[in-house]
């Protein structure tokens, strides 16, 4: 259970001694129960009330990873049920299926569509995370070779092994164990056997119930065996009973902190109809997965999915934004055109986006408005014709450029006088009032 402060209190040293940086005792306890700091930074309080506190401390979901390197996926460790508290911290994974009956042919489409589906959003990189490889063969050796194949095609993409049987699990882990793989499929009949491949290869265990009941119980009988990470699957498969079923883990990981179903959850959203997968990943990125298994990766469905998951996983009480700085576009010249913008990241994406669809080589002057877009920014004073001036000053663009002349939005054009004003010997443009129109702007003032 989690402790209150009160209670926390009670059991560090009271000695007010101000080592952990905090001024009394009871003010680290508070920051402690909001999980806002570690008990480790009390240097004085008692190995037993570090290991209540210690296990009181810990995220109501396990964080568990999954692969190794740039590419891992760490899932788990949220802390709220609704993102207008906190910020979801952990984007869930989408795992493309690969069966081991597929032809090497399918396979390797498959592989190659997994590692070429990154794109770059708002400074982010998106992409499907990991691959699932299913032993629908029933075929050990079947199940090795294909493990052997996706993972020398694609050696950094973090894999999930499906199979029921231990010894199956074993030969492919002896594979691919040092790429930290999920094996998935312990359920109550395999649970001794799959818990000591997992220990053995040090890899994170998914766990199958039917029903929260018997999810709860296997997970704690696994824990007793001695694995820490696991994944779980309530299998649930329709969507009623994944929102219900997500909901109910989710509630009762956070607000009991019932530790038996603090864990990461694994969906399984695989349809015919790509459409109704999509809606099915809809839900599961809305409603608490943290690995979503998918049959395809068409383009289409991966753009939908990626800004919605992206969407859902940053901080809404924290405007998305880029650092303030003089942006090269193309390859400017002292002669090039400068502009200038917020630091609101999508208007800074789309503003920088346009500049290169004009291929008209430019700087952009990008202002810190703390994230708000242009007309936000203006109406908020952050964006005013003092501070742009202090700001293209401060710059020490004049030292790069031959030329004096700063084109602004067309949305704050009312700005154009007062900014020349501050800004003496500058010429200010008034640039269009939308990003779309920046291509012909440019290329007009080019010929
Ligand atoms: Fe209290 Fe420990 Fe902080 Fe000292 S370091 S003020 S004993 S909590």
């Amino acid at each position: 259970m989690a402790l209150s402060g009160v209670e926390i209190f009670k059991m560090l040293p009271k000695t007010n001694c101000k080592k952990c940086g905090h001024p009394t005792c009871l003010a680290f306890a508070m920051k402690l129960a909001q999980r806002q700091v570690s008990i480790e930074e009390c240097p004085d309080v008692s190995e037993e009330a570090k290991k209540i506190l210690s296990e009181a401390a810990a995220p109501p979901i396990r964080p568990v990873v999954l692969g190794v390197g740039d590419k891992a996926v760490k899932m788990g460790e949220e802390t709220v049920l609704f993102r207008h508290d906190k910020k979801f911290l952990n984007p869930c994974a989408f795992a493309l299926e690969i069966k081991d009956t597929e032809s090497e042919n399918d396979i390797n489409k498959k592989v190659e569509a997994v590692v070429n589906s990154e794109i770059d959003r708002i400074g982010q990189k998106l992409r499907i995370d990991a691959i699932l490889i299913q032993n629908s063969s029933n075929d050990s050796g079947r199940f090795e070779s294909v493990v052997k194949l996706v993972s020398t095609k694609a050696p950094q993409v973090p894999l999930i092994l499906s199979t029921t049987d231990p010894s199956t699990a074993e030969a492919a882990l002896k594979v691919v164990a040092d790429k930290r793989p999920l094996l998935y499929g312990a359920n109550e009949s395999n649970a001794e056997a799959m818990a000591n491949v997992a220990k053995t290869y040090k890899v994170a265990l998914g766990v199958y119930a039917k029903g929260l009941e018997a999810l709860s119980a296997l997970t704690e009988k696994i824990k007793g065996l001695g694995v820490e990470d696991i994944v779980i699957d309530s299998g649930a498969r329709k969507a009623k009973e994944i929102i219900q079923d997500n909901t109910l883990i989710r509630r009762a990981a956070i607000k009991k902190n019932f530790r038996p179903l603090g864990y990461p959850i694994i969906n399984f959203m695989q349809r015919d109809d790509a459409m109704v997968e999509a809606l099915m990943t809809v839900l599961g990125i809305t409603k608490y997965a943290s690995i979503i298994v998918i049959s395809n990766v068409d383009r289409w469905k991966n753009l939908a999915t990626f800004t919605l998951r992206q969407n859902i996983y940053t901080d809404p009480q924290v405007p998305m934004q880029v650092e303030q700085k003089i942006y090269k576009i193309g390859e400017p010249t002292p002669e090039s055109p400068l502009l200038i913008t917020t630091n609101f990241s999508l208007t800074y994406f789309i503003v920088s986006g346009e500049i290169e669809n004009s291929k008209v080589p430019s700087r952009l002057a990008v202002m810190d408005t703390e994230g708000l877009s242009v007309l936000t920014s203006w109406a908020a004073g952050k964006f005013t014709a003092g501070k742009i001036a202090q700001f293209i000053k401060d710059s020490g663009i004049e030292n790069e450029i031959n030329h004096r002349e700063l084109i602004i939005p067309g949305y704050v054009a009312l700005l154009s006088g007062s900014i020349e004003e501050k800004l003496p010997g500058w010429k200010i443009t008034v640039g269009p009032r939308e990003a779309n129109g920046i291509p012909v702007f440019l290329r007009s003032r080019a010929q």
